[in-house]
């Protein structure tokens, strides 16, 4: 496996030979290197996400999966997850699946050697896939992508005196730095941001609108749902968020390429537009804590913490980073695209 110095040396490379490149290009060399190279997640890695807090995130996703495709009437059903890191939240949706006396088929969308390596120690019998090109045709597919869409590439423009400009990377004596590109990119940028103040920044993610879209297209033909969880914004309008994480701590976006996890805000309006283009129902976005106070996930810490009185301080703790609005409660959202022939999804509406 190629070091980080040896990462960073062939980029350095890369644009001393061909140029500056998009910030697109830039963050998915990045976090190609980086999901590569290493298990990111957990206490000792540099960030945390949902299922790794506690299990009981796993478990709602789980039962929301199992009332979905019960109501559904399917009988057989492909669980799928996008990114799905060391292969908890599968585990434990899988669980609660089985307890319910359902038994889908286990896909794997994922890039990462490492992280596949952990998801075989935790689902030893699902399939893998490099992309979603190869997911099954021949029935409903319930999708699951937490923190998935957040990794992909974002392009970057900036409003410069002369125009919009795709913002670029480039190398000189300090390293990395972003720079204004050459070219015109009034195209890339909506009507209403034309006239805006020079200094902003609008972003986009075209790998995964396009991703929503291709997906939402394959459960509207062949039944099933996508379960979007990421942090992200509705009603985006202009700023930059993307950010680099290290050790728990926000790190520079152009320094140590490699190293850090590189991500950015999802835009739930442009995924909820693109999920209904490619044919399904959209419900929400709503936030992290409706969705999981709605399936219940406060009687699941109560039976829980009854089970296993030892571990009452930490299932608390859990339930509130998961669900308080300082937590993750507001700033995660969640959007289901479901097919038009199967019935609505649980989590979205009523208390
Ligand atoms: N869903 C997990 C992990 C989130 S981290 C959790 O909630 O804990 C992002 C995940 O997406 C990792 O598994 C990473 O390897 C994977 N990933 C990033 N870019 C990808 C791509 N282009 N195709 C497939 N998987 C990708």
């Amino acid at each position: 496996m190629q070091t980080q110095a040896d990462f960073a040396d062939a980029l350095r490379q890369r644009i001393a030979e061909q140029g500056k490149i998009s910030v697109a290009d830039y963050m998915g060399a990045c976090n190609a290197h980086y999901y590569a190279s290493h298990d990111p997640l957990g206490a000792k890695g540099d960030f945390i996400t949902s299922p790794e807090i506690s299990q009981m995130f796993g478990e709602m996703i789980g039962l929301w999966c199992a009332d979905l495709w019960a109501r559904s009437g399917a009988e057989t059903v492909h669980y799928v997850e996008l990114g799905p890191g060391r292969g908890t939240l599968a585990a434990d949706a899988l669980r609660a699946l089985a307890s319910q006396g359902r038994h889908p088929h286990v896909h794997f969308v994922e890039t990462s050697p490492v992280l596949r390596g952990e998801q075989r120690k935790r689902v030893p019998n699902a399939t893998w896939h490099e992309a979603i090109e190869t997911l099954p045709g021949d029935a409903p597919l319930l999708i699951i992508a937490n923190e998935f869409f957040d990794a992909l590439p974002y392009h970057q423009y900036i409003k410069t005196y002369s125009g919009w400009r795709e913002r670029m990377v480039v190398l000189d004596d300090d390293g990395f730095r972003s720079v204004p590109g050459d070219l015109p990119a009034e195209k890339k940028v909506p009507e209403r941001l034309h006239d805006a103040v020079a200094g902003s920044i609008y972003e986009t993610c075209p790998t995964g609108l396009a991703i929503a879209r291709a997906l939402a297209g394959q459960v509207a033909r062949q039944g099933g749902a996508i379960l979007a969880i990421d942090y992200g914004h509705e009603n985006y309008n202009a700023g930059d968020t993307l950010q680099a994480l290290n050790a728990h701590a926000y790190a520079d976006v152009f320094s140590n390429p490699g190293a850090n996890d590189l991500t950015a805000h999802v835009d739930f309006t442009a995924m909820a537009r693109v999920g209904k283009l490619g044919g399904a129902r959209v419900q929400g976005p709503v936030s992290q804590s409706f969705f999981l106070n709605t399936l219940g996930i406060t009687a699941r810490a109560a039976s829980l913490s009854r089970a296993h009185p030892e571990r009452i301080e930490e299932i608390g703790m859990a339930l509130h980073r998961l669900t308080a609005d300082e937590e993750m409660g507001t700033l995660f959202r969640a959007l289901a695209l479901v097919s038009p022939s199967w019935p609505p999804a649980a989590g979205f509406t009523g208390a």
